[in-house]
């Protein structure tokens, strides 16, 4: 197409220096798109065509194509030279192995063609598939070098395609030979395009497919690369790289904030720069464990392995690429890896593990005593007295199963069991010993209860509860949470069925005997009694002094195992509930005053009365409180071996509205260590006996429960060898209530 020599000459230096140009630009183009631009504009440039039209096949990111060469939509890369509705043409226009394109597409051969309108077949009689088949035929002949291009066959230009009657055309064949696209130009003038264009085209077209699986190859690494940085960097592992001077190369995220974190020297030593370099001196350091403390004072124990690390000589790749690496790792020849791995969670679960065994243990082999254990023994927490533990004997004592963690009155309730004083009527629930100890946070030793189980089997227990400061943690593990706070206490159940019963038969038998002693005893008393009187009288002989006194020591001795006997009474009386009072409003002053008159006459000893008031009216079985004097000052009478004085003092308790009586000797007094035992029945002090003072034990037991049934009080202060004081009360009687009564 130039004619002049020089022109040539020039056209072919400025082709050339295009061509080096291009060739350096599509070396270092990594990215695809301006690549395929850059070449269709070279192309053009190179060729002057007017347009040049570059389209690829699509492929997968390995490179594999994913269409057939032929016939299907090949992707239109770039287009130069064309107008905005011919663009649009390309985009869907399919690239056949048809006519002109067919070597192109279909076998990988370049196609320069001078003139399309000469080789549009215009015989009409032939049919569009015979036009088809012999453009084939062509092609097919035309590629193995058996056609000059002159006689391909054109399938007719499409109506939208721009204008061309010069036309040049070159496939992009990547490794394989495969077609990987094509590079199309045109020009709207014939014979524009000549063999040198064709040899630079196809050498260009060669050189744009290198280009372009480069670039596919780059965009490959560049993806590899920040996948693996995003693994890198989201393991949740600390992992360091170390230089052969072990120095840090690179690291991750977890590293670094644990790197960070440290504040002393020796946890980084012992972490990193120890295991890093015993790796890169003698060998792989494989789970050593490290307790690390952080700059929060966080314990914190890792499990550290190092190993060896070898790059090949020449390193590649990824690791290399723009904005991944932190230090240039082409310098690294040899170094260490270092993970460290968080186990600090672990070990705590692991340390939880064994300790929740050996509670689990502890328990198991505490239930297993608890269980041997004749008594009813149980935990309760809650002022509900929830039941946290119980062993076996519990069931028998309730004659059901109290489930865990369910309130003592609902359990009550659900099972239909009731439970009695001792004095038969049902107890109010604060007046339980479980409930009273977790509600007082008091000891409740030696408390009577009888059961009445869901079958109707009354049980006699005796119930001692005492408050727990419980361990923490407790060793019940999931019970921990719940009871911190709320109290907690064991109860144990002593079933005394047996024991009461054995009692009840010796009561009966007291009662009977007491009862059978009544009758000859008043008998002998009468008979005693007429022989004094009548005596006395002058009726019959005169009795000899000895007789005389003989039938007084009789006499007295009566009167003695009467009082004896009706002690006895009483008491049997009592245990069956069945003493009752006959109360009626006294004044107590006169009633201790006659009563201290009468006893003076029997005894030497001084019997001082005090009192500064005139009156206290008490509601009172005056009977029954004789009886509690005659005990109380008959005792500091008998227990004072010589013939001290007994006072009597007689005041009024405002506060609590109560009459109190205070009786106080300088005898033998009360060893301490039997003081708390001396209300019981039968009970009497060591020293008592010591100085062969006579008694049975029954008169404090009968003081005490006469004086609480009167609504009062009674205890008593002594020291031993000292005296004894003792007090008693009685609720004073209002004016209103006086009336009441009355
Ligand atoms: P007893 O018939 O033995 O006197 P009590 O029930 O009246 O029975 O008294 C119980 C015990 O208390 C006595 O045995 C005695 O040891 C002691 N005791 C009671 N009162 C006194 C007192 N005033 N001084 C010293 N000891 C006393």
């Amino acid at each position: 197409m130039h004619s002049d020599g020089l022109d040539t000459q020039r056209a072919l230096a400025a082709r050339f220096i295009a061509l080096s140009r291009v060739g350096t630009a599509l070396m270092r183009e990594v990215d695809e798109n301006r690549l395929l631009q850059l070449i269709a504009e070279t192309a053009c440039e190179l060729t002057g065509a007017q347009f040049a039209a570059f389209s690829i096949r699509p492929i997968d990111e390995t490179g594999q194509p994913l269409v057939p060469s032929e016939g299907y939509l090949f992707h239109l890369a770039a287009v130069v030279g064309v107008t905005k509705e011919q663009k649009e043409f390309f985009q869907h226009v399919p690239l056949g192995g048809e006519g002109l394109l067919a070597p192109i597409f279909h076998h990988g051969v370049s196609v320069l063609v001078s003139d399309v309108l000469t080789h549009i077949t215009h015989a009409s009689n032939l049919s569009s598939t015979a036009t088809r088949q012999s453009a084939r035929e062509a092609a097919f002949a035309y590629v193995h070098g058996e056609l000059p291009s002159e006689q391909l066959r054109s399938m007719g230009v499409p109506r939208g395609h721009p204008l061309v009657r010069s036309f040049l055309g070159a496939p992009l064949l990547d490794r394989d030979k495969q077609v990987r696209g094509g590079l199309l130009l045109g020009h709207g003038e014939p014979g524009q395009f000549t063999p040198e264009d064709e040899v630079l085209l196809t050498s260009l077209a060669a050189q744009a497919a290198v280009a372009l699986e480069n670039a596919r190859l780059y965009r490959m690494t560049q993806l590899r690369a920040q996948e693996l940085h995003a693994i890198f960097e989201s393991i949740t592992d600390g992992i360091v790289l170390v230089n052969q001077h072990g120095e840090i190369v690179r690291e991750n995220e977890a590293a670094r904030l644990l790197r960070t974190s440290l504040q002393q020297e020796p946890s980084l030593a012992a972490l990193l720069h120890t295991p890093a370099q015993m790796a890169l001196t003698t060998q792989s350091i494989q789970e050593q464990s490290v307790v690390v403390a952080n700059e929060t004072g966080d314990v914190k124990e890792y499990v550290v392995t190092a190993s060896p690390l070898h790059l090949a000589e020449k390193a590649s790749g990824p690791l290399q690429q723009e904005g991944i690496h932190q230090q240039p790792l082409l310098q690294l020849s040899a170094g260490a890896v270092v993970v460290w791995h968080d186990v600090t969670e672990r070990r705590m679960r692991e340390r939880e593990r064994v300790a929740y065994a050996e509670a689990e243990a502890r328990l198991v082999l505490l239930q297993k005593i608890l269980d041997e254990l004749p008594s009813s023994v149980y935990l309760v927490y809650g002022e509900d007295a929830r039941l946290m533990l119980a062993n076996r004997a519990t069931q028998a004592v309730w004659g059901a199963v109290w489930q865990r963690d369910v309130p003592m009155q609902t359990f009550l309730q659900s099972q239909g069991i009731k439970i009695f004083g001792t004095d038969g009527r049902p107890l109010a629930p604060m007046h339980l010993a479980t409930i009273r100890v977790l509600k007082q946070k008091t000891p409740v030793y030696q408390h009577e209860e009888s059961i009445r189980q869901p079958n109707g089997t009354t049980l006699s227990v005796v119930v001692n509860a005492v408050p727990l400061d419980l361990p923490r943690p407790f060793p019940f593990a999931e019970m921990t949470k719940q009871v911190t706070s709320e109290p907690c206490a064991i109860v144990v159940h002593q079933n005394v069925t047996a024991l009461k019963e054995t009692e009840q038969l010796k009561d009966e038998f007291l009662a009977l005997a007491a009862h059978e002693l009544r009758t000859p005893l008043a008998i002998l008393k009468g008979f005693a009694q007429t022989l004094l009187v009548q005596t006395a009288r002058g009726k019959g002989p005169t009795l000899a002094e000895w007789q005389t006194e003989s039938l007084q020591g009789i006499d007295q001795a009566t009167t003695r195992m009467v009082e004896l006997t009706e002690d006895l009474l009483d008491v049997t009386r009592l245990q069956a509930g069945r003493l009752e009072l006959q109360k009626e409003p006294t004044d107590l002053i006169a009633l201790v005053q006659r009563f201290v008159g009468k006893l003076q006459l029997t005894t030497q000893h001084h019997l001082l009365l005090h009192s500064e008031l005139p009156h206290l009216v008490v509601a009172i079985d005056p009977r029954r409180i004789e009886q509690v004097l005659s005990n109380l000052l008959g005792n500091a009478i008998k227990y004072s071996l010589g013939d001290e004085p007994v006072e009597i003092t007689l005041s009024q308790d405002d506060a609590n509205e109560m009459a109190v009586v205070r009786i106080r000797d300088y005898g033998i007094g009360i060893p301490t260590p039997q003081h708390s035992r001396l209300f019981g029945r039968f009970a009497r002090a060591d020293n008592a006996q010591a100085h062969g003072i006579g008694g049975t034990g029954l008169g404090l037991y009968l003081c005490r429960e006469l004086i609480e049934r009167h609504g009062g009080r009674i205890w008593f202060q002594s020291v031993e060898g000292e005296g004894s004081t003792f007090f008693f009360t009685l609720p004073l009687l209002s004016p209103a209530s006086s009336d009441a009564i009355l």
